[in-house]
């Protein structure tokens, strides 16, 4: 029997689209682990989609900072405060992204709401990354 997707709940998951969140725990002796959540392939789309327009807001970034230090010849100094106020602000506009276009189901910044995921942070891990 195919699990149910975790992200809407509904479809059953397709187990190519299954979302893997890599945890790690830094301390003496490492400990790596892998929760692979069910995922059907709508929700995988959603994510998907939700994953390129935050990449473009990325390539946007870069772009931007380029002009500043190229075009207007900003000094340094400014390129780099402007580039980390920035960073803030996107990976927090990148979250909003990812959430609403994965809408009205749960996106891939949600899985630390997964039961074992959260388990595992309460053992000390923490998700490695971003990961899609
Ligand atoms: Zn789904």
């Amino acid at each position: 029997m195919k699990d149910t997707c975790w992200f809407c709940n509904e479809n059953e998951s397709n187990e190519d689209k299954v979302y893997n969140v890599a945890m790690i725990r830094r301390a003496k002796e490492m400990e790596e682990k892998n929760v692979a959540i069910p995922r059907c392939d709508e929700c995988e789309a959603r994510h998907r989609k939700g994953h390129t327009l935050s990449t473009l807001m990325y390539v946007g970034e870069v772009v931007l900072i380029a002009i500043l230090l190229f075009v207007v010849k900003l000094d340094f100094i400014y390129v780099a405060i402007v580039y980390l106020i920035l960073m803030r602000l996107l990976s927090d506009f990148s979250q909003r992204i990812r959430r609403a276009t994965a809408k009205p189901y749960k996106a891939v910044c949600d899985v630390y709401q997964n039961e074992e995921v959260s388990e595992l942070v309460e053992e000390g891990l923490q998700k490695r990354d971003d990961s899609r």
